[in-house]
């Protein structure tokens, strides 16, 4: 059984500001600044922020609604002064390279985009708010709580033929999702597929528009990380997948023909969903799930959108 899930705004409330005023959207807008210039804060407002993009479309935003060839002799000079500052936010092996192999401008400049990124984060990750013993960033709703009953549950039910996993599928980066684990005291799970892989070169085969949800790219590269794991296939129709975005997540797991399970704590309307959708507001909303009997049905061969029917 393999509940995949995505990360940011999912697992971790990483939109909600750290003490300082750091958030993912802040983060990146004040890397844009640094990197391109005080023109770059303001471009990154034109093109809407964030919107669930990853670094590659977010610069191919960018320097289609400004300048192109100055925003990238820009962030050329800023490499050149800050080069050796970058190194080490990125796992090796992972991302692209900031040398001469990216040919691409925009892959380029959004290598150089996350390693800023990740450098404004290391300061706030596990930084305490004023006052309580909260902090930055805090897990989503009954998250941790749900995550040792699964592990646990795992523990006592899993068989080599039957794998419980939690696997990340993000378009955030290894070293900060690793990092949260920590600094939340709990182990972070194996099956990990950032954006530094989907960047890498083991993702050379992949077409551009595959590499992000809701294309099944990164999806893909977990039942290679569950392959090596296990050394079996994943048995996609023994998967889930949680998310706060119907559009991304939502329709990865239409993609996929697997239950989409959004979490959506603001508890919005869902309209127009065309797979099977179950709205949590907390992970804990899950826990009826976890019981040797659902191991027992997966055995039988009935998938998990079935059992999720007769669950929920
Ligand atoms: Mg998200």
């Amino acid at each position: 059984m393999l509940n995949a899930c995505d990360f940011d705004g999912t697992i971790a409330m990483t939109f909600v500001p750290s003490p300082r005023g750091i958030g993912v959207n802040e983060a990146y807008r004040l890397s844009c600044e640094e990197i391109l210039g005080p023109e770059g804060g303001m471009l990154y407002d034109k093109i809407g922020g964030l919107q669930n993009r990853t670094p590659v479309e977010v610069v191919d935003a960018l320097l289609e609604a400004g300048n192109r060839r100055v925003l990238i002799s820009r962030a050329l000079s800023f490499l050149l002064r800050e080069r050796t500052s970058l190194e080490g936010f990125v796992p090796k092996g992972k991302g692209a390279s900031l040398g001469h192999g990216t040919n691409r401008s925009s892959l380029l400049i959004a290598e150089i985009l996350v390693r800023v990124k990740m450098r404004h984060f290391w300061v706030e990750i596990g930084s305490r708010f004023p006052d309580s013993d909260r902090i930055w960033p805090e897990p989503c709703a009954g998250f941790l709580e749900f995550y040792r009953e699964f592990r646990a549950f795992g523990e006592l039910h899993a068989t080599d033929e039957m794998p419980v996993e939690l696997g990340i599928l993000s378009s955030g980066h290894d070293t900060f999702i690793t990092r949260c684990f920590e600094v939340w005291g709990v182990p972070c799970p194996d099956l990990l597929v950032t954006d530094d892989l989907m960047r890498s070169s083991a993702c050379r085969h992949m077409a551009p528009e595959n590499r992000n949800k809701p294309a099944i790219g990164p999806f893909e590269m977990l039942q290679r990380e569950w392959k090596r794991k296990f050394e079996g296939e994943l048995e996609v129709s023994r998967s889930l997948y949680v998310g706060d975005s119907v559009k991304s997540d939502g329709g990865l797991a239409l993609n996929l023909g697997i239950p989409f399970v959004w979490f959506n704590p603001a508890k919005q309307a869902v309209s127009g969903f065309g797979g099977d959708i179950l709205c949590i507001s907390d992970w804990r909303e899950l826990e009826p799930l976890l019981h040797p009997w659902t191991i027992e049905r997966m055995k039988d061969g009935v998938s998990l959108t079935r059992i999720m029917k007769e669950v929920f």
